[in-house]
């Protein structure tokens, strides 16, 4: 969506910085020489919250291009997590899937028992305590695809119980 904000209204940022670097972008604004050397702070607009960088020194001021809202650079890095997020659990599925297996059950935890995630994998039914496929899951992946696998089992296992509590809760 293109801002058409003329960003009239405006507060400066409290957080004032030292000078590092020119924030001019040639052509969109000038650099000033004069401007440098000092400090550094946001402007933002009090109307649609985008931001800029200035340069101050004295009376002399250079500026950065207008820019979004630190509201959507977070709504953005949201979704750049989100979308590698799906990225990894596509991935993860797949590593199951060339295994053949599925997550069938989840036992319930008893006393001086630990949980068990039972696997169907080619057919056969494997039965592995959740805490050595936590300990699987959280090793540093080498690219042998168990650790995606295990991983894919954790969550298929979450989504078996709380897929298991839901039936629980609509039964009563
Ligand atoms: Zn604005």
């Amino acid at each position: 969506m293109k801002n058409t904000c003329k960003h009239t209204k405006t507060k400066n940022d409290e957080r004032v910085y030292c000078f590092t670097a020119p924030v001019a972008v040639y052509p969109y604004t000038e650099e000033n020489r004069a401007a440098h050397g000092n400090i550094c702070y946001d402007e933002i607009c009090c109307e649609c919250g985008a931001t800029r960088a200035v340069l101050q020194n004295g009376s002399h001021y250079e500026f950065a291009p207008w820019g979004p809202s630190a509201a959507e650079l977070k709504r953005r890095e949201e979704e750049k997590k989100e979308r590698a997020r799906e990225a990894a659990e596509k991935l993860e599925d797949a590593a199951m899937q060339a295994r053949d297996a599925k997550v069938v059950e989840v036992t319930p935890k008893r006393e001086g028992y630990s949980k068990m995630v039972v696997i169907k994998m080619g057919g056969e039914r494997k039965a592995v305590a959740l805490y050595k496929i936590k300990e699987a899951a959280a090793q540093k992946d080498d690219g042998d695809g168990l650790v995606p696998f295990y991983r894919a089992v954790m969550r298929h296992a979450q989504e078996w119980e709380r897929k298991e509590e839901d039936k629980y809760a609509r039964s009563y």
